[in-house]
């Protein structure tokens, strides 16, 4: 029995790596790369977690798996739910495997709950709710792990992750990680797997909290041990680890719907009255506070007055007044007065997720208040490209984004209908997209669409490049000639496991990487999937999306 593991190490990069690799802080990650051949691999587009471990969990493109976005859009509404397992289209590649008798175990996979049975064993990773009872396959593993360390949670706390610092939170995620190895190396040995595949997650949460390198590159070092533990302890023949994309350092937010709104294709809905007051009184304090210098009862008195009548007041005194405020507290009236949802009825594009950089059209015949015609649709893609690829950089005056992508630029499959309609690729620059207004605050008065990260808990964001190295009996030594795509993982994985690759993966088996002997062995073929339709069924309970809203919010990928 050949042993394979595939070690995902979430987020790694070349840019990342090569410095600890020069120190010498990571060596099991050197012993590899020696050992192996090594190289770049291309993320999906957006590169984003769920869309580019959909892509490697089923070897299609997000045209044929469906999963787009960290949010998931119900079709034919203006919803959107947290992505779940049960969202994708494709058969995992561990059923294939499974198929061919070939037993694996997946240990922190993302967006494997809800879990299917297979001879193995599944510990659902990322995107698992931490309240489900159900998180792994057979149960039995989540019992063994219960005795052994107590109650299991799929990820770290997410109330913890917004406020911990970041000593603390290095602790709990190494343990947090150091369990998961745990886990993964004793079930192997249960269940006799001959593929272990686990997903190490610390990289990526380090590179998104950590406000300094050395933080993050202190969770990488750790990385590397937790890779060396695993091959210890599973004593693989082979070993394949991989990122699902690479990582840049964050610079500042780019605001998609401030821009969108000055291009007259977006329009906010008015504020709630609730959301309103709130608003209204940051901006009194800022205001009477900071700029007038009021304080004690008589700044309470006198904002409470301001709060319970300024927007009773006629609309000319009304404006007089908030023209003085936005003197000082720049778009103030708009962050009281609008809220940061589209008014449907007037929106010709509006934004997927926060951070996605997606858009999509409100067409007629397909949103529920649909004002585009799809005859529009070309033509608007077109001007909208061409005028985001104008955007500049603030400081530099460089293009601010690579490309804007209609679906069908680069997407191919029955998903497509579900895509959406632009696609920005923001993935080389320190800039991120967020789609939300405006939030005036002192430090930021000059620029509406760029804001800094002052007063944000979030410092890093993704690239495109990933990495791969592959090592072991079955692969060659040096560098890769061609570049990786994350689809290729599987292929490559079925191929080394002498199972026939599904006709219809758009990744492929990565012959040139193999041994002579091996590469020179022809790729087998076996049907792919019956084309299925996208479920709509709901995988979370809602108490269950919240607490998942909760999470990605706390990693800083929704606000
Ligand atoms: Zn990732």
């Amino acid at each position: 029995m050949s042993k394979t593991l595939l070690v995902g190490l979430d987020a790694a990069c070349w840019n990342y790596l090569n410095p600890l690799l020069e120190a010498g802080k990571m060596p099991a990650l050197q012993r590899l790369i020696e050992s192996g051949t090594w190289g770049t691999m291309q993320s999906t587009m957006p590169p984003w977690t769920p869309t580019a471990w959909a892509s490697i969990i089923t070897g299609k493109n997000p045209g044929k798996h469906g999963i787009f976005d960290m949010m998931w859009r119900r079709p034919g509404t203006y919803e959107f739910t947290p992505t779940n397992a049960k969202a994708r289209m494709g058969t995992p590649f561990w059923k294939r495997l499974d198929e061919a008798g070939v037993r694996v175990g997946m240990v922190n996979a993302p967006f494997t709950y809800p879990c299917d049975p297979l001879n193995g064993f599944i510990v659902c990773g990322f995107g698992t709710p931490n309240s489900a009872s159900d998180v792994t396959y057979p149960r039995e593993v989540h019992q063994w792990i219960e005795q052994e360390f107590g109650h299991y949670e799929p990820a770290v706390e997410p109330q913890f992750l917004r406020t911990a610092s970041p000593s603390e939170i290095f602790k709990v995620e190494r343990e947090h990680q150091a369990r998961q190895v745990q886990i993964a190396l004793e079930m192997a040995n249960r269940y006799e797997v001959e593929v272990l595949a686990i997903n190490l997650m610390f990289t990526d949460h380090a590179n998104h909290k950590m406000p300094e390198m050395e933080q993050v590159q202190a969770a990488y070092v750790q990385a590397d041990k937790d890779v060396d533990a695993l091959i210890q302890g599973f004593q693989p023949d082979n070993v394949m680890l991989i990122s699902d994309h690479g990582s840049n350092r964050l610079q500042g937010n780019f605001l998609l719907n401030e821009w969108l709104r000055d291009q007259g294709y977006y329009v906010q809905a008015e504020n709630v009255s609730s959301d309103r007051s709130a608003a209204l009184n940051w901006v009194l304090v800022k205001w009477l506070q900071t700029h007038n210098g009021w304080s004690g009862p008589q700044e309470i008195i006198l904002r409470r007055l301001a709060r319970e009548s300024l927007l009773k007041l006629p609309n000319g005194v009304q404006e007089r007044f908030w023209d003085k405020i936005d003197a000082v507290i720049p778009f103030a009236r708009e962050h009281v007065l609008l809220s940061d949802e589209p008014d449907y009825s007037r929106t010709k594009v509006f934004p997927g997720s926060i951070y996605s950089g997606l858009l999509y059209f409100n067409l007629v015949d397909r949103e529920p208040q649909g004002i585009m015609s799809a005859q529009e649709r070309h033509a608007l893609a077109s001007e909208i490209a061409e005028k985001l690829l104008e955007v500049k950089e603030p400081e530099t005056g460089e293009p601010l984004f690579s490309n804007v992508y209609t679906a069908k630029d680069i997407y191919t499959g029955p998903a497509i209908e579900y895509a959406p309609d632009l696609i920005i690729d923001s993935y080389d620059k320190g800039w991120n997209i967020q789609a939300t207004k405006y939030v005036p605050t002192s430090e930021q008065t000059t620029n509406r669409y760029f804001v800094d990260l002052r007063g944000h808990r979030d410092f890093g964001w993704h690239s495109r490049d990933g990495i791969f190295v592959f090592s072991g009996s079955a692969f060659n030594v040096g560098p890769a000639s061609t570049e990786g795509h994350v689809m290729d993982i599987p292929a490559t994985l079925l191929h080394l496991n002498g199972v026939p690759i599904p006709e219809d993966y758009d990744g492929r088996v990565l012959t040139e990487l193999f041994t002579s002997e091996l590469s020179q062995q022809p790729v087998q073929y076996q049907p792919g999937d019956v084309e299925a339709s996208i479920s709509t069924d709901e995988a979370y309970s809602t108490e269950e999306a919240e607490e998942l809203m909760s999470h990605l919010r706390a990693l800083g990928y929704l606000d």
